[in-house]
């Protein structure tokens, strides 16, 4: 097939197309709307030939020449916010303001991470000899990124992966392509040739990129399974890997909270970005003194928000981004049906086009069902009742993950000191999903490996050196 697609790949400095091509889809009309290049195994041995040879220089350079470059690519971004935020909506389906805040986040993601240092540590220094540890560069990262948020994710591995002195192939999901491409064309001229390449491609890219010999390590966003076989195959070559993986997090809410002020806020914990994130509120355990009150505001509150295109003006909640997503949160609320759950709101698919299902809230279901155990990723939420903040805890934390969690309550003190005993990476007091470019952000247990964001974040691309030096 010819090459027909606008959107092009940037390899090694070029923007460049590829033999065959796949469609994206707009998901709040299920039309296509482009086709993307849908990279070879010789476009993705370009790709890395072009990024090696670019790696001794550009690892020679100093953090503050490559800071200079990521606060360019920064300010590329940022004077490109009203198209880049409707190429967002179209692909990915979220409303254009919540678009606008990622491509703004986005930018000031690399600003956040430009501004970290590495290490070296003096950690002798006798009459004998001087032994110092520091940090270098791995070489060639691939960098693999979901459709949830797909320019911001991509950013959290830009950002690190290039002040260390990494060059960098990155490859978006084959939903959200669009906005990633566009990036590349529009950063193209401030990045040095092969210091990052963008390339993308249908199933079997992902699998080509993380097996290839030409690969150190692999930064990977994406679920749980995807992330096990990413790190089956890393292992062949022993690459270096972090993987941010799923999560299903809970929120405890104390009989303290101000319900009237509080739901909303409850409810966007859950809803933000049709509930597709990684760190949404997945599990809501509510005090029993305040569960009656605070699920009738909840339910409330969620009855005047907005459902649709995320292009019309007053959207508030988009579409499912794709339709495997739509049917897996559709199955999930069709079981709680069969179980016999009282659902709240909601329940009933949106006759099409659009992936569209509207806000579901399930009333207290048990905490051994589906919608309670597994990830939902979507607009569906279960409140659930609990009397002893003990058990409360303790049902957080039965988890297979360990991403996010949250603690509500206005007894600060109180709520920190639970907010301390809930196994997540990250644990929010009185607000959730707040992340930083320079705070360690990643998941226990089968959220992930290793983390994002902040000086560890930024070392996750380094190996430490050490030197040694004799004296005398
Ligand atoms: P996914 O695992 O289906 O896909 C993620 C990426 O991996 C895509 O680019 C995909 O093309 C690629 N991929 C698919 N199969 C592959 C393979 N065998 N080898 C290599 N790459 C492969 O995930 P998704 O559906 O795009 O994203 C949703 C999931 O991501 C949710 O579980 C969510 O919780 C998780 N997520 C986690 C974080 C985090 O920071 N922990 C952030 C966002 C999303």
């Amino acid at each position: 097939m010819a090459d027909s697609s606008q959107y092009k790949m940037l390899i090694g400095g070029q923007l460049v197309g590829a033999s065959e091509q796949f469609d994206v889809v707009n998901p709040a009309t299920e039309q296509v709307i482009a086709s993307v290049p849908d990279a070879s195994q010789a476009d993705l041995d370009a790709a890395i030939a072009a990024a090696r040879a670019a790696f001794p220089a550009w690892s020679a350079k100093t953090m503050d020449e490559r800071r200079a470059v990521l606060n360019a690519m920064s300010d590329v971004i940022l004077a490109n916010i009203d198209e880049l935020k409707r190429l967002l909506t179209s692909e990915q389906g979220k409303p254009h303001h919540e678009a606008e805040g990622e491509v703004i986040g986005a930018g000031y993601w690399l600003k956040g991470a430009a501004s970290l240092d590495l290490p070296r540590d003096v950690v002798e220094d006798s009459e004998e000899r001087r032994v110092e540890t520091r940090r270098v560069p791995l070489g060639v990262v691939g960098a693999i990124a979901p459709w949830n948020f797909p320019l911001i994710l991509a950013m959290f591995k830009i950002g690190p992966g290039l002040l260390a002195g990494n060059t960098m192939v990155l490859k978006p999901s084959p939903f959200t392509p669009l906005s990633t491409l566009r990036v590349a064309e529009l950063i193209k001229d401030v990045v040095p040739a092969g210091v990052l390449n963008v390339i993308t491609g249908s199933d079997r890219l992902g699998p080509w990129l993380t097996a290839h010999q030409g690969i150190d390590k692999i930064s990977f966003t994406g679920s749980t399974a995807t992330g096990k076989r990413v790190m089956e195959s890393a292992s062949a070559g022993l690459k270096r890997i972090t993987l941010e993986l799923g999560g299903n997090d809970p929120a405890i809410v104390m009989p303290d909270v101000d319900v009237a002020e509080i739901a909303p806020k409850l409810f966007w914990a859950a809803f933000n970005n049709n509930g597709q994130i990684c760190i949404a509120t997945k599990r809501m355990y509510i005090h029993k003194d305040v569960y009656e009150p605070l699920r009738d505001a909840i339910v409330e509150y969620a009855k005047t928000v907005k459902v649709g295109d995320g292009s019309e003006q007053g959207t508030q909640i988009g579409p499912i981004n794709n339709r495997p997503q739509y049917e897996r949160v559709k199955a999930l609320i069709a079981d709680s049906k069969e179980q016999g759950h009282n659902i709240l709101l909601g329940g009933d698919a949106i006759e099409g086009p659009g992936y569209f299902i509207p806000v579901t809230i399930i009333d207290n279901p048990p905490e051994t069902s589906r919608i309670v155990q597994e990830e939902q990723f979507g607009p569906v939420l279960p409140l659930l009742k609990f009397d002893d903040v003990e058990d409360a805890i303790a049902r957080a934390n039965a988890s297979e993950y360990g991403l996010g969690g949250s603690v509500w309550g206005a007894d600060t003190d109180r709520a920190l000191s639970i907010a301390e005993r809930v196994a997540s990476g990250t644990v929010w007091v009185n607000e959730t999903q707040y992340l930083s470019p320079v705070a360690a952000f990643g998941g226990r247990r089968q959220s992930g490996i290793g983390v994002e964001g902040g000086r560890e974040g930024l070392m996750e691309y380094t190996a430490a050196q050490t030197i040694s030096v004799k004296k005398g």
